[in-house]
């Protein structure tokens, strides 16, 4: 049986389940994995907790693959509020473990890559990216990412097509 903390379900039903109107009927019913659709025969997925009559319910699979992106996500996040070189955006051994943990979690979920919440282009390759704070908040907002130490401005020119020329030939 997969050990989920009930904190972590919680985490999951909140933030991670699609809502109902995305949901098929299945998937409402905890007949079909409310992330990846397969079909559940009676007692082999685990419900989320939705308020009945909704009973969200997860494959073991994308229940572990799921519940580890939160956890790496959430630690990481621990570590950034309060270790001296992650604040100073400095170099940190530690941040790179994180990131290398959280990129395997990701990939895992089968998600959409991580979009930057600064310059708004998908964290691809090797770019070094890191749990998103916007400034003046008094808590983090969740679960957003931004490029580290400062966005790859040269990405955005890279994929331009030259501009044509205009008034040639007078
Ligand atoms: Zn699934
Ligand atoms: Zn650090
Ligand atoms: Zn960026």
């Amino acid at each position: 049986m997969t050990a989920v903390s009930p904190e972590t379900m919680a985490m999951l039903l909140m933030f991670d389940v699609p809502g109902g109107m995305q949901l098929s009927d299945a998937q409402n019913h905890g007949h079909a994995c409310v992330w990846c659709g397969l079909y559940l025969p009676a007692g082999t997925g685990t419900e989320l907790g939705g308020v009945a009559p909704w009973r969200p319910t997860a494959c073991p699979p994308c229940l572990v693959a799921r519940a580890r992106w939160f956890e790496v996500y959430q630690t990481w996040c621990a570590h950034q509020e309060t270790c001296a070189n992650c604040i100073g955006m400095q170099r940190c051994e530690y941040a790179t473990g994180y990131r290398r943990m959280f990129r395997f979690a990701h990939a895992a979920t089968g998600r959409a890559p991580l979009r930057c919440a600064v310059c708004r282009w998908d964290i691809i390759g090797d770019d070094a990216f890191a749990p998103f704070r916007a400034e003046g908040l008094s808590a983090p907002v969740m679960f957003l990412f931004a490029h580290v130490p400062q966005c790859p401005s040269r990405k955005r020119h890279q994929y331009h097509a030259p501009r044509p020329r205009r008034g040639t030939g007078h």
